[in-house]
């Protein structure tokens, strides 16, 4: 393990104080923790060693190493040399071959790393789907999982299985978290990941000594516990029914709702809209194309221009009950529902009611608000 601190290490590389304090703001936003923390932050990024990390790779496009390399805040430099220590890292280390290997079997001896995965892991036929140095992904992920401190699945083919898990699934592929069962395991879905979240991650383990919270999924809250659909810049668009129907119509440049051209945003939690790829430069939906819930498992196999089914995200059982579209509703009633919904459910719960009082719809009309014009 290297011992310098990031701090130092940091100003080594000729960083202000003033960006390293920007630095550690930034990781607060991004973790949706008090300002205040900010100072935490700070004394741990001053005292904590360098965190050792092992980086593998199986069935996957390598996006999420792209998206690290591309990385600004911090630059790949200070994440990769200065923040992190990338002890193994097959796509951007120096050494190849049996040095490589001898390099991993290293800092897997020394133990107290943290453990990124990319990329699902076939299972089928013994693992020969995917091999390296002749030994199965399912092999070199036990024997690397032994002795990390923690695992993060970085991106969805290691969160959820993704592409090489869509049906029919030919190589069996699994998820990380299905076959690393006693270790503390994170996912950070997204095809590729947000390197802005991994980064907040591991500042979060650093300064708190443990993984952030997380929903059922393994996904940490501070990314992924809002729907994008509650926090779109187009969402507007969507309660006044005002939709893009065709790829370039009046409506798409217009910035209108794409929910009809299978935006995903209304079943999808990702902080997209709140820290955007890129470095903060744009993100899908801004881009003028649909969330396609690449954050949520099984994502292929929704179909990329399939609408989202808003059903699926009604208000609980606990909530006051709609009324039939059958049945007269008071307006004033009505309101106060609606209220309550944005105060329980946010701003979902209320378009989720008012697909749910409108009247029946002909066969084949989708439950979205009444288009307009
Ligand atoms: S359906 Fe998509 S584009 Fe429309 S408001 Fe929701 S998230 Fe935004």
């Amino acid at each position: 393990m290297i011992n310098t601190s990031m701090q130092e290490a940091i100003r080594g590389r000729g960083l202000s104080r003033r960006d390293f304090l920007k630095f550690c703001s930034l990781m607060a936003g991004v973790l949706a923790i008090p300002k205040s923390y900010a100072k935490n932050i700070e004394i741990a990024m001053e005292t904590a060693p360098r965190t050792p990390i092992i980086w593998l790779e199986f069935q996957d496009c390598a996006g999420n190493s792209e998206a690290l390399l591309r990385a600004s805040r911090p630059t790949v430099a200070e994440l990769v040399l200065d923040v992190l220590s990338v002890d193994y890292h097959e796509t951007i280390m120096a050494a190849a071959g049996n040095l490589a290997e001898e390099a991993k079997d290293a800092a897997i001896e020394k133990g107290g790393y943290i453990l990124v995965v990319e990329g699902s892991i076939p299972t089928a036929d013994n693992g020969v789907y995917c091999t390296i140095a002749g030994r199965s992904a399912v092999d070199i992920l036990a024997h690397a999982a032994a002795n990390s401190v923690a695992v993060i699945a970085a991106g969805a083919c290691a969160a959820f299985g993704g592409l090489p898990a869509a049906s029919p699934n030919p190589t069996g592929a699994r998820s990380v978290m299905e076959l690393v069962t006693d270790k503390p395991v994170l996912n950070l879905p997204g095809c590729p990941l947000n390197p802005v979240n991994l980064t907040a991650t591991v500042v979060h383990f650093l300064t708190f000594g443990e993984l952030p919270a997380m929903d059922d999924l393994h996904r940490p809250l501070f990314a992924y516990g809002a729907r994008i659909h509650d926090n779109c810049p187009r969402r507007g668009h969507f309660d006044a029914g005002e939709f893009v129907r065709a790829w370039d119509d009046e409506g798409h440049r217009k910035g209108w709702c794409l929910y009809k051209m299978g935006c995903k945003g209304p079943v999808t939690f990702h902080n997209c809209p709140a820290v955007e790829y890129n470095d903060g430069t744009s993100w899908p939906i801004k881009a003028g194309h649909g969330c396609i819930a690449c954050s949520e498992p099984d994502f292929w196999d929704l179909g990329l221009y399939n609408q989202a089914d808003l059903q699926k995200f009604a208000p609980p059982s606990t909530y006051a009950p709609v009324q039939p579209p059958t049945q007269h509703i008071d307006p004033a009633a009505a309101g106060l529902i609606g209220a309550a919904a944005r105060l329980v459910v946010g701003a979902a719960g209320a378009a989720a009611y008012r697909s749910l009082t409108k009247p029946d719809q002909p066969e084949g009309s989708d439950n979205a608000p009444a288009e307009k014009g």
